[in-house]
C-alpha cells in the first residue's frame, strides 16, 4: 500500500471503522500544499477493500489537479464509504462519518458525490462543520453541468469550428444528478441526443421530456456522433472501447474517464479532441469551496464560466506544442502543485 501512495504521491489514508453503525470507510488525502484537502464521499460497493483504496486515492488526486487547475486554494482529498447490502439506519452511518471527518480538524472537508446525497451531508454537519453540499449550501451537480457545457462549448469551437450546439450530435452515456442536468441543457441549445443508462428509467424519461434517442449500453461508443460525453462512473476510455469511438470529441463529466494516461496520446493519434476530466467537471468544485468560502452566487457563476476559457487556452497550448490535452493539464497541474 505504502508503495501505491508513492507512486500516486499520496500524503495520508484513514481507514475508519465503526462497528456500531456498520460504517466502514477510507479517506484518502493527496495534496494539501494549497490549501485543506476537499472532495466528495462516494457510497458504494466495491468487491474489495484494496479496489475502494484504489478509487480514493485516484480521485483524491484527480482533486488536487482540479483544484489547482480552477484557481482554488484548495487540496485534493476523497472519501469513500463502502456501501454494505443492507444498512440498518443510514442517517447514523452518515453521522458517524461525520465524526470520523471532526477526528481529522479540518485536514479534509467532505461533499456530495456518487450514491451520496444532500441528506447525507446533513447527517454529517450534526457533528462537523467540515462539510459542503448540504441542503442548505445545495447540491453541486447542476454547477458541475453548467462547467461541463462551457467545456463542451470549447471542444466545439476547437474540433467542430462552430460556436452553436445547434444539431450537434451528443451521445451521454449515463444519466445521473450531472447527467440528466447536462442534456437538459444541450437539449435547450439544440444537440441532438443520444443516450445510455444502467437504468432504464432514466433513459425512457430522456426520450419523453427531452426527445432523446435511446442507445444500448455498449452501443455508445460505435454510434456515430459529433461528441461523446461520459458522465457515468469513469474508466469509460480504455483500450477496448478507444477503437471503437466514432466521435470527433471527448467531453463529459465523469471522473478518471482515461484507464491509462497514455490514452490521451492515442485520442490525440485518432484526431478525437479530448477534454481533460477534472477540468471540464469543474464546476461542482469550485460551487461547493466558493460557498462554503462565502463567495456570492454570481461571481461563482462566473468562475464556472470559465472553465471554457481554460479549455480554450490548454487546447491551443496542446496546438502549439504538439502534446495531448491530458498531457498538457497535468503539466500545467503538476507546476502549481510541485513547480
Ligand atoms: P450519479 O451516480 O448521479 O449518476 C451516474 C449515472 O451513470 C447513474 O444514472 C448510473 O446508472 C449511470 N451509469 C453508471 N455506469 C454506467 C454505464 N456503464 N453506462 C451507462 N450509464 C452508467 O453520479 P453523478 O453525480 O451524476 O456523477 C457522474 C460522474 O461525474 C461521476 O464520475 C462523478 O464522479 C463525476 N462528477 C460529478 C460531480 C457532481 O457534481 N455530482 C462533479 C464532478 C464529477
Amino acid at each position: 500500500m505504502f508503495a501505491a501512495m508513492r507512486s500516486e504521491r499520496m500524503e495520508a489514508l484513514h481507514l475508519f471503522s465503526d462497528p456500531a453503525t456498520g460504517l466502514e470507510a477510507v479517506v484518502a488525502i493527496h495534496n494539501t500544499k494549497l490549501g485543506p484537502a476537499l472532495g466528495g464521499c462516494r457510497y458504494l460497493a466495491y468487491n474489495t477493500l484494496d479496489d475502494a483504496l484504489a478509487d480514493a486515492m485516484r480521485l483524491a488526486r484527480g482533486m488536487s489537479y482540479k483544484a489547482a487547475l480552477a484557481g482554488l486554494a484548495q487540496g485534493g482529498g476523497k472519501a469513500v464509504i463502502l456501501r454494505h447490502p443492507h444498512v440498518a439506519d443510514r442517517a447514523a452511518l452518515f453521522e458517524a462519518f461525520g465524526r470520523f471527518i471532526e477526528s481529522l480538524r479540518g485536514g479534509y472537508i467532505t461533499a456530495m458525490d456518487s450514491g451520496t446525497s444532500s441528506a447525507d451531508m446533513d447527517c454529517i454537519a450534526q457533528q462537523t462543520a467540515h462539510v459542503t453540499s448540504t441542503t442548505h449550501a445545495g447540491d453541486p451537480s447542476p454547477h458541475t453541468a453548467l462547467g461541463v457545457l462551457a467545456g463542451i462549448r470549447a471542444a466545439a469551437r476547437a474540433r467542430l469550428a462552430t460556436d452553436s450546439l445547434s444539431g450537434v450530435r451528443v451521445t451521454l452515456q449515463g444519466l445521473g444528478n450531472v447527467g440528466y442536468a447536462l442534456a437538459e441543457l444541450l437539449q435547450a441549445e439544440g444537440a441532438e441526443l443520444l443516450v445510455a443508462d444502467l437504468d432504464h428509467g432514466k433513459v425512457r424519461l430522456a426520450e419523453q421530456e427531452l426527445g432523446a434517442q435511446p442507445l444500448a449500453l455498449e452501443a455508445v461508443y460505435e454510434t456515430p456522433c459529433d461528441l461523446f460525453a461520459p458522465c457515468g462512473l469513469g474508466g469509460a476510455i480504455n483500450q477496448r472501447s478507444i477503437g471503437q469511438l466514432r466521435c470527433a470529441v471527448v467531453a463529459g463529466a465523469a471522473n478518471n474517464q482515461l484507464v491509462e494516461a497514455e490514452l490521451g496520446e492515442q485520442l490525440m493519434a485518432r484526431d478525437i479532441l479530448y477534454a481533460p476530466d477534472y477540468v471540464i467537471n469543474a464546476g461542482g468544485l469550485l460551487h461547493v469551496a466558493l460557498t462554503h468560502a462565502g463567495v456570492s452566487a454570481g461571481d461563482i457563476a462566473g468562475r464556472v464560466k470559465g472553465i471554457g476559457e481554460r479549455l480554450d487556452s490548454i487546447f491551443a497550448q496542446s496546438r502549439a506544442e504538439g502534446l495531448s490535452p491530458a498531457e498538457v493539464a497535468d503539466r500545467q497541474a503538476e507546476q502549481i502543485l510541485y513547480g
